[in-house]
C-alpha cells in the first residue's frame, strides 16, 4: 500500500517550516526534495568512498568507480532499456539535448533541413535547436496546442516532411502537465525514417517509461527532479545514433589516445563524457531511481493522479481561478492566474507567507506562454509525497488571495 505519511517521513525537509507555518512544497516541476537515503548516501561516499573515476588503480578509486559505473546499469532498469552502455552521463536534460544538438545534428544537417517541436516544449528542447537555425540554416517546424493544452500526435506526425531530420518533443509540459503521446508520433516518425528525441524530464518522474515502447532515438532524463541531486542527469542514445556522433566536450576520459598531432575517440559512452564527471551526484541519482523503483512508478502515478483528481475537483469550485492546460491526460502539474490584477509574482508571495512553494514566470516556456496569451502564471506542481491536505491548503490560500487581490 502506498503510504504516503510514511513516504513523507523519509523527507528531512519536509518536516521544516517556512514562514511559521508547516511547509507545502508544490515546487516539484522544478525541482524536487530528496529522500534521506539519498543524503546519506551522498555524505558516505564522501566520508569514505570518494575518489576521482576511471583513473586511480587504487583502492578508493576502484570503489567509486564502480559505484558510479553501477548508475548506468540502474538507469538502464529505470527506463526498461537493456543496454547500460546506451546510458550517457550529463548534468541533466539541458546538457543531454545539447549533446545531441552538438554531436548528433549539428554536423549532419543542412540549411533548409528542418526539425519538428511543439509549443509546449521547455527552452531546454528549443535553445539548442535555434543554435542551428542561426548557425547552420535549420528550419524549425511549431506544432500548435490543441484548446485544452494537450497535443494532438497526428499534428505532429502530419509535420513531418521530405526535410525533416528528427522529432523533438516532450513527454509531458513542465507548465500544464499535460501528456504527450510520443509512442504514436515515434512510430510514426520511425516508419518515415526521421530519428526522434523525447525530453523525459518531467514524463519520467510522473509515471513508468520503458524506452523501447517509445519508438525514439534520444530520451533525456534529469535527476534533481528525479528526487536525485542537482548536477546529475542522463540521456539514452540508441546505438545507431552514437555511431553517428561525434565527440562534443573535449578532455580526459573521452580520449583513448593523443600525441601531439592527433587524438582517437575513447568508446561510447565515454566518448561523450569529457573531464572529471559529477561522480557523487551520479551515484546520489541512482539511489534516488533505486528509491523509486522501490516505491513502485505506477504506484506514484497511481498517487499523483488521485491528488490531480480531488485538486481538479476542488479548483472547479473556483471560478475566478484560470487554469492554463485541462486535457484529459494530464498530470498533477496546474498553472493558473487568477482574475483581477493580481500578478503571478504577487501570488506567489502570498503563497509563500502561508509556507506554500509554488513557481512563478514563465517556466521557462516562453512560445507557450505567448500562445496561451498570458505573460505569467503561477504553477503549482505536485510530486510523490504531496497529500490531498495540501491541495486544500493550496486552496485555501488561493481564495485569500482572491479576497485580496480580487
Ligand atoms: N525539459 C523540461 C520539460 C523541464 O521541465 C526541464 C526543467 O525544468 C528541463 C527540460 C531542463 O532540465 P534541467 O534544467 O535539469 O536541465
Amino acid at each position: 500500500m502506498y503510504d504516503v505519511q510514511r513516504i513523507r517521513g523519509d523527507f528531512p525537509i519536509l518536516s521544516r517550516k517556512v514562514n511559521g507555518r508547516p511547509l507545502v512544497y508544490l515546487d516539484n516541476g522544478a525541482s524536487a526534495q530528496k529522500p534521506r537515503v539519498v543524503i546519506d548516501a551522498m555524505t558516505q561516499v564522501y566520508e569514505e568512498d570518494y575518489a576521482n573515476v576511471h583513473r586511480g588503480l587504487h583502492t578508493l578509486s576502484t570503489i567509486a568507480t564502480e559505484r558510479y559505473e553501477g548508475v548506468r546499469g540502474i538507469v538502464a532498469r529505470f527506463l526498461g532499456l537493456p543496454d547500460p552502455e546506451e546510458i550517457v552521463f550529463t548534468t541533466g536534460t539541458t546538457e543531454g539535448i545539447n549533446l545531441v544538438s552538438y554531436a548528433w545534428a549539428a554536423p549532419r544537417m543542412q540549411a533548409g533541413d528542418e526539425i519538428v517541436l511543439s509549443v509546449l516544449e521547455h527552452h531546454a528542447n528549443i535553445v539548442p535547436w535555434h543554435f542551428l537555425r542561426e548557425r547552420q540554416g535549420v528550419v524549425l517546424k511549431w506544432v500548435e496546442p490543441e484548446p485544452d493544452g494537450g497535443l494532438d500526435p497526428q499534428k505532429v506526425i502530419d509535420a513531418i516532411g521530405p526535410r525533416t531530420r528528427l522529432v523533438a518533443v516532450t513527454q509531458m509540459s513542465n507548465v500544464t502537465g499535460a501528456r504527450v503521446d510520443v509512442a504514436a508520433i515515434g512510430r510514426a516518425a520511425h516508419e518515415r525514417g526521421v530519428p526522434v528525441l523525447v525530453d523525459g524530464s518531467q514524463g519520467a518522474v510522473h509515471a513508468p517509461v520503458s524506452v523501447p515502447d517509445l519508438h525514439c532515438d534520444f530520451y533525456a532524463i534529469t535527476g534533481h527532479k528525479l528526487y536525485g541531486p542537482s548536477g546529475s542527469g542522463a540521456i539514452w542514445i540508441a546505438k545507431a545514433r552514437m555511431a553517428e556522433m561525434r565527440p562534443f566536450l573535449g578532455g580526459g576520459d573521452m580520449i583513448r589516445e593523443v600525441t601531439r598531432e592527433s587524438v582517437t575517440w575513447n568508446d561510447p559512452p565515454m566518448k561523450f563524457e569529457a573531464g572529471t564527471p559529477g561522480i557523487v551526484q551520479q551515484i546520489g541519482m541512482g539511489v534516488a531511481l533505486d528509491y523509486l523503483m522501490g516505491l513502485g512508478m505506477e504506484n506514484v502515478a497511481a498517487h499523483e493522479a488521485a491528488l490531480r483528481d480531488y485538486a481538479m475537483e476542488r479548483f472547479r469550485g473556483l471560478n475566478w481561478l484560470n487554469l492554463q492546460g485541462t486535457s484529459k491526460d494530464k498530470g498533477a502539474i496546474f498553472s493558473f492566474t487568477l482574475d483581477g490584477p493580481a500578478h503571478a509574482h504577487d501570488l506567489s508571495t502570498v503563497l509563500d507567507q502561508r509556507g506554500i512553494a509554488v513557481r512563478a514566470g514563465t517556466h521557462c516556456a516562453m512560445p507557450l506562454m505567448a500562445h496561451l496569451g498570458v505573460s505569467a502564471t503561477c504553477r503549482a506542481s505536485f510530486g510523490l509525497y504531496n497529500t490531498t491536505a495540501e491541495v486544500d491548503a493550496l486552496v485555501e490560500a488561493l481564495e485569500l488571495c482572491h479576497d485580496l487581490f480580487g
